[in-house]
């Protein structure tokens, strides 16, 4: 039987290239976003950005921008015509928005991925029934189902948000039974997931992209620390994690189809003391840990983004020499500006910044990324570079 010609020209669309000269759209205006368009531009794209802030760090280097709501309509009707193809940098985008866009330009990935990675119980269960190592968890909406998740799971373990939860927002850990209610009011009580604590021995990412011909391309796994639920140094290649790799780049690779990604993810990771890898959490973008991918690898994660979502082949991961990624959070500003000068007196450190006006205390603010003859002197210089940024006063 023929094929409908409005189904032809969607499967069409959907592998046909988009070549350098288009636009490309992005929702969301942060430093991803901004990264994003560096390297759109750097390929020869237009970049138009859709968000509610002005000033922001990605509509300083776009070349268009929209400022509305994600929810006004007519706002982002105008602006899927506008675009050749829609991606994002952050995943809290509604249905409505994601569905508007479709009828006039491919969102990469798709809502349906969104629809996953934006909850937390749905990424979990959609990983259980994926075969996918998680941490004990459980949905918690009563009292009662909290008591049940504290007798079962036990302590300590981690409330979470199901909804909107980022850099440990909304999130609080149980040490004992009799703390649970108090851990939930501080939630105001909203749909929670509760997470048994994983002793971890290490935490670490990999990053997917995959095409829209479905080639599929991994970096990692990227070795990570958080410091107050925040990234605070990523190192790549992280040497005491060969033994897990192909485990993690596997998984990675089966999340990608299964989920039916076009663009790239991030999967994060715990490995615990006696070698197990359990999933964390899955985003639907560029990530935090992939910064480094600018300098050390052949390919960046955001070149990689553009290439997956425009169908253009996909580029070499290999990482070119150990690096290090340490990140300038705005609590670096309190005794006034940082000394940049300090920190690029190693001629090694490359430093990231991205336009934000207001430096608060948890704000990601930029980033140093150091390339070294190993990883461990990576990391050193990056730390120093860092702490030079407000020493000497
Ligand atoms: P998340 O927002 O889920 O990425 O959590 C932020 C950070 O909190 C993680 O990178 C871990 O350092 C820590 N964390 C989150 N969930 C757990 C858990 N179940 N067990 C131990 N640490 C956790």
């Amino acid at each position: 039987m023929m094929a409908h010609s409005s189904e032809i020209k969607a499967s069409e669309q959907d592998t046909q290239p988009i070549l350098p000269g288009a636009t490309l759209g992005i929702l969301g205006s942060g430093q991803l976003g901004r990264m994003f368009a560096q390297a759109a531009s750097q390929l020869g794209y237009y970049v138009h950005v859709f968000s509610p802030e002005a000033d922001s760090p990605t509509g300083q280097v776009a070349h268009r921008e929209t400022i509305a709501d994600y929810d006004d309509t007519r706002a982002v009707a105008k602006f899927s015509k506008s675009v050749e193809v829609v991606t994002l940098e952050f995943e809290n985008i509604s249905a409505a928005a994601t569905e508007t866009i479709a009828r006039d330009a491919p969102v990469r990935p798709s809502g349906q991925v969104l629809h996953v990675a934006q909850d937390r119980l749905r990424e979990k269960r959609f990983l259980q029934a994926a075969g996918i190592p998680v941490t004990p968890f459980a949905e918690i909406t009563s009292s009662e189902a909290l008591t049940s998740a504290v007798e079962e799971i036990g302590v300590p373990a981690v409330l979470k948000t199901a909804a909107w939860g980022y850099d440990g927002k909304g999130q609080a850990k149980i040490a004992t039974a009799t703390d649970a209610p108090q851990a939930w009011q501080s939630l105001d009580c909203q749909p929670a997931i509760y997470e048994g604590w994983v002793e971890y021995e290490q935490e670490l990412s990999v990053l997917v992209a995959r095409s829209t011909v479905g080639e599929v391309a991994v970096y990692g796994p990227i070795a990570n620390q958080h410091a107050n639920h925040i990234l605070d140094l990523s190192v790549y290649p992280a040497p005491d994690l060969s033994a897990i790799a192909k485990e993690a780049g596997d998984i990675g690779r089966a999340m990608v189809e299964q989920l039916d990604v076009v663009g790239i993810i991030c999967i994060e990771f715990f490995l615990t003391a006696d070698g197990r890898l359990l999933v964390n959490e899955i985003a639907p973008r560029p990530h935090n840990s992939g910064h480094l991918t600018i300098e050390a690898c052949r390919t960046s994660q955001f070149e990689q983004q553009v290439r997956a979502i425009c169908g253009l082949p996909l580029g070499e991961t290999t990482a070119l020499r150990p690096a290090a990624m340490v990140n300038l959070l705005g609590d670096l500003w309190q005794t006034g500006e940082p000394r940049w000068q300090a920190a690029l007196a190693d001629p090694l450190v490359h430093l990231h910044l991205y336009g934000k006006r207001e430096a608060r205390p948890g704000r990601k603010m930029g980033h140093l990324t150091v390339l070294a003859d190993t990883a461990e002197e990576a990391v050193q210089r990056a730390y120093r570079a860092r702490e030079r940024l407000t020493s000497e006063r």
